[in-house]
């Protein structure tokens, strides 16, 4: 059965544990801050901690959907932190990077479904880090485009939006998403001059033909940067790896990524969306 697929080596996770790593980790639990690199229990932490890097995950760690690939927590999330913005600025600022890369969670909860949030985090972001670029994995604000457009005003570098996978898998996997919105939240970031970004997970039982048509899909809504990886089953409750797919199956897809015209990609077994983010921009 698929869940009993042996874990081929070049998963491996590579520790951390260096001085850095400590430093980040430090940083990160005084100001009582969220990671999708703790939450989503992320193979490359060792690596990027210890390179003093970090994904911020604003609007608590509490999600309202519950995809089944994903290990956030799920359920009735608390009232959003009014500090978090500034505490995430000032985390930045003490890590001294160059690139920052916030995500959040789904607040399908509330009336603005944390757009306002959002936006005071960039704005405070920006004004206490001037030099540092910036990119923001979004919700799909249930395809408000208003919503995303107070996103893309508040003017970040790159906006990230994850497909997760194939249209075919798309309800199966992803709780409450939709192919065709998330589509149309990409095109709009495209379309108003943003870097649009994207990222998918392999592994979970599409086939290459439908890898290639998300690649056409995503590029003609504008997507610009495209990062592949291999879906790891979190727990045993979430949906079991169908394949490991091999370093150089990666690198194919990479190539003919490359040749539909996306100007970065990002393809491997442990990539994730914000793995050497700052390349990208
Ligand atoms: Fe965190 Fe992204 Fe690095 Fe994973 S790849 S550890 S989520 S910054
Ligand atoms: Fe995870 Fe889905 Fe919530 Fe995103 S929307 S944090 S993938 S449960």
């Amino acid at each position: 059965m698929a869940e009993h697929i042996r874990k081929p080596d070049w998963l491996k996770i590579r520790l951390g544990g260096n001085e850095t790593f400590t430093q980040t980790k430090r940083i990160v639990e005084s100001h009582g801050l969220h990671t999708i690199c703790t939450s989503g229990k992320c193979p490359n932490m060792g690596e990027c901690w210890g390179r003093g890097t970090a994904t911020f995950m604003i609007g608590g760690e509490i999600c309202t959907r519950s995809c089944k690939f994903c290990n956030t927590l799920t359920g009735k999330p608390l009232a959003l932190n009014p500090e978090e913005p500034a505490n995430v600025a000032k985390s930045i600022q003490l890590m001294k990077l160059k690139h920052a890369v916030v995500t959040s969670v789904d607040r399908d909860d509330l009336p603005d479904q944390g757009a306002g949030h959002w936006v005071k985090t960039i704005q405070s972001i920006k004004q206490l880090n001037p030099e540092t670029t910036l990119e923001v994995l979004i919700p799909d604000f249930q395809g408000n485009l208003e919503l995303v457009d107070l996103v893309i005003e508040a003017a970040p570098e790159i906006i990230s939006h994850n497909m997760e996978t194939v249209r075919r898998l798309t309800p199966q996997i992803r709780s409450a998403a939709k192919y065709d919105v998330s589509l149309k939240v990409l095109n709009r970031i495209a379309t108003k001059g943003t870097v649009a970004k994207t990222g998918i997970m392999v592994g979970l039982g599409e086939t290459d033909e439908e890898v290639y048509t998300l690649m056409d899909d995503v590029r003609a809504a504008g997507v610009s940067v495209l990062t592949i990886g291999q879906y790891l089953q979190p727990s045993r409750k979430h949906i079991p790896v169908s394949a490991y797919i091999t370093p150089e199956h990666f690198e194919e897809y990479k190539s003919i990524a490359l040749s539909k015209g996306f100007t970065h990609v990002e393809s491997g077994p442990l990539v994730r969306s914000s793995y050497h983010a700052e390349k990208h921009v």
